[in-house]
């Protein structure tokens, strides 16, 4: 199965803002862009200075939205072509369906660090919707599903230092009590990560 391989920092660097793709290590003074500014990667990347142009942008928007989501560009192409059908805002349909990724959600209720834990906490089976093993890191919950770890779950080192930080907060359309989350509803636009332009992605999509 392809999955993304490149360096996460890399990732960020590229796209020029921090993504959070390492957990608590994005909080450390370790982070290249704390410590030197958002330079692309590359060894001319201080270098390449030049105006982006619209579709660069656009560009730009697309591949940092997958990147944050941890999504292969078919898959997220596949996304935007099912909140095309929707009767609602294209790009915050598209939001909603990203943000509703079992991975997501796990991760949104605090089990795990950083989206790519959370993905291996669910690839690996650890991870249960009402009742039931779920191994797949991008089915689609809905409201009202349970998502829960397996007993073997609460031992891994992972999810008991996620599960300590007081400083993660429960996002406000989910609930969760000790290590058993719900899903309330869907996402409100301004409940997602307020740096996306979504509309330059569907801008990039439509062209
Ligand atoms: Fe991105 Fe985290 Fe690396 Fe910083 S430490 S560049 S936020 S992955």
């Amino acid at each position: 199965m392809a999955r993304l391989v490149d360096a996460k920092c890399r990732r960020c660097r590229r796209e020029g803002v921090k993504l959070f793709l390492k957990g608590e290590r994005c909080y450390s003074a370790k982070c290249p862009i704390d410590k030197k500014g958002a330079v692309p990667p590359g060894e001319h990347g201080a270098k390449r200075r030049r105006r982006p142009s619209d579709y660069g942008l656009q560009l730009r928007e697309k591949q940092k939205v997958k990147r944050l989501y941890g999504v292969l560009e078919r898959q997220f192409r596949r996304y935007f072509n099912q909140a095309r059908k929707v009767k609602a805002m294209t790009g915050e349909v598209l939001l909603q369906l990203l943000e509703t990724r079992l991975d997501n959600v796990t991760y949104r209720l605090g089990l795990a660090a950083s989206r790519s834990i959370s993905r291996q906490l669910v690839s690996h089976g650890f991870i249960q919707v009402n009742g039931k093993k779920v191994n797949i890191p991008s089915y689609q919950a809905r409201p009202g599903d349970v998502i829960s770890l397996v007993p073997a779950g609460l031992n891994l080192s992972r999810v008991k230092e996620s599960l300590a930080d007081k400083d993660r907060k429960v996002s406000s359309w989910l609930q969760r009590k000790a290590v058993i989350g719900k899903i309330l509803r869907l996402p409100k636009r301004e409940e997602i990560e307020a740096d996306i332009d979504e509309n330059l992605i569907v801008e990039y999509y439509s062209r």
